[in-house]
C-alpha cells in the first residue's frame, strides 16, 4: 500500500468522470479535473515492443552530447543543464524510454534516467518537506579524494509505501568542488541502493541481451537524495556545484500537473485485455512517452527546467490535484 500522497485514482474512480476520447497524447494536457481522456494503446508503445517493460529497456534514448575525455568536456564547458536543453529541444519524436549519460574513464556503464523517475523524485522531495519526513543526508566530503572522486553521501529517503519508513544508501561521485574534474565526477554518479526500479534489468540478465550489466538505471530515490544534496550544499555551504552539475531533469509545476492527469484522468483503450470495456490505467512506458510528448510540445524550459520565479520551490509543489 502506498502512502496517500503517492496514490493515484483507481480505474473505477476515473470512470466516474466525463469521458473524452483523445486522438493525440498531448491532448491529455487540456483535460479538466472532472474529465477523463481515453487514448488508444496503439498510439503509445510503438510497434515492435511486446510490452512496456521491453520498451523501457530497449526503446530509444535521448542523448545529451557525449564527451570522450575530461579535456573534451571541460573545453566545451557547458553544464549538464545546458546539454539537456540542447538534447530535449531537438527530439525527433515522442518514443523515448529515457535519456542517458555516458561516463568517460574506467566506469563506462551508461546511466539511464527515465523522466518518470525524475517526476517521482520530485514527488518524494515534496512529500519529505510537506509531511515532516525530511530526507536526511550525511556528506563525507572532507577527504583529499573528494577533488578526484567526488563526495560520498549517506542518504535516508522516506519510502512511498505505508510500512517502510526510510531507505538508507550511499551516493557516490557527487561533484562539490569547482575544478575541471567536476565533469568526470558528475558523469560517474552512482550509489549502493537497490530497489525494483533499478533491478529491472538485472532480473532478466540471462534472458535478455548482454547490455544489462553495462547499464545503470537511476531511480527516484537516488534523484530525491540528490535534490536534498543540492539543497544542503546551496543553503548551508553556499556551494553551487551540485546544482550546476546536476544530471537530473527537475520538472516544472506544469509538468507535475500534466503527469498527475496520467494518474487521475486517463485510461488506455487496449483491445488485448480481458475487461469488457477494454480500458486500463497507463503503464510506466506510456507515462514516459506522455512526458516526452509534453517536452516535444512545450520544449525544455517549460517542462524540465524548474524556475523559482515561475514554479516556486520544488519542495512546495502541489501534488494533490486529483
Ligand atoms: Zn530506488
Amino acid at each position: 500500500m502506498k502512502k496517500s500522497f503517492f496514490t493515484e485514482s483507481t480505474k473505477t474512480e476515473i470512470k466516474e468522470k466525463e469521458r473524452i476520447d483523445l486522438s493525440r497524447i498531448i491532448k491529455v494536457k487540456d483535460l479538466e479535473d472532472s474529465q477523463f481522456g481515453v487514448l488508444p494503446s496503439s498510439i503509445l508503445i510503438p510497434r515492435g515492443f511486446e510490452n512496456a517493460r521491453k520498451f523501457m529497456k530497449h526503446g530509444r534514448e535521448v542523448k545529451p552530447r557525449r564527451f570522450y575525455s575530461l579535456g573534451h568536456a571541460s573545453e566545451d564547458g557547458r553544464t549538464p543543464i545546458q546539454l539537456r536543453e540542447e538534447a530535449f529541444n531537438n527530439i525527433q519524436n515522442l518514443y523515448y524510454c529515457s535519456y542517458s549519460i555516458m561516463p568517460f574513464g574506467k566506469d563506462e556503464r551508461k546511466r539511464k534516467i527515465a523522466l518518470i523517475e525524475c517526476l517521482e523524485a520530485a514527488r518524494i522531495f515534496a512529500f519529505s518537506h510537506q509531511f515532516g519526513k525530511e530526507i536526511l543526508i550525511k556528506p563525507y566530503d572532507d577527504a583529499f579524494r573528494v577533488k578526484k572522486d567526488g563526495a560520498e553521501i549517506i542518504a535516508k529517503v522516506p519510502s512511498r509505501t505505508k510500512n517502510h519508513h526510510y531507505l538508507e544508501f550511499k551516493l557516490m561521485s557527487v561533484p562539490i568542488i569547482d575544478s575541471p574534474e567536476k565533469y568526470r565526477i558528475s558523469l560517474n554518479f552512482n550509489s549502493d541502493h537497490s530497489c525494483p526500479s533499478k533491478r529491472f534489468n538485472i532480473r532478466y540478465k540471462y534472458l535478455d541481451d548482454k547490455e544489462s550489466s553495462s547499464v545503470i538505471n537511476i531511480c527516484a530515490h537516488e534523484i530525491a537524495a540528490y535534490l536534498k544534496t543540492i539543497e544542503y550544499y546551496w543553503n548551508i555551504e553556499k556551494n553551487i556545484i551540485p546544482i550546476q552539475m546536476c544530471h537530473f531533469a527537475i520538472p516544472t509545476q506544469e509538468t507535475v500537473n500534466y503527469y498527475l492527469k496520467f494518474e487521475n484522468n486517463l485510461l488506455i483503450f487496449d483491445e488485448s485485455i480481458k475487461p469488457k470495456d477494454k480500458l486500463r490505467k497507463p503503464n510506466r512506458g506510456e507515462k514516459e512517452i506522455g512526458l516526452w510528448a509534453l517536452v516535444a510540445e512545450l520544449d525544455y524550459d517549460k517542462t524540465f527546467y524548474s524556475k523559482k520565479s515561475r514554479d516556486g520551490d520544488v519542495a512546495d509543489y502541489n501534488w494533490s490535484i486529483k
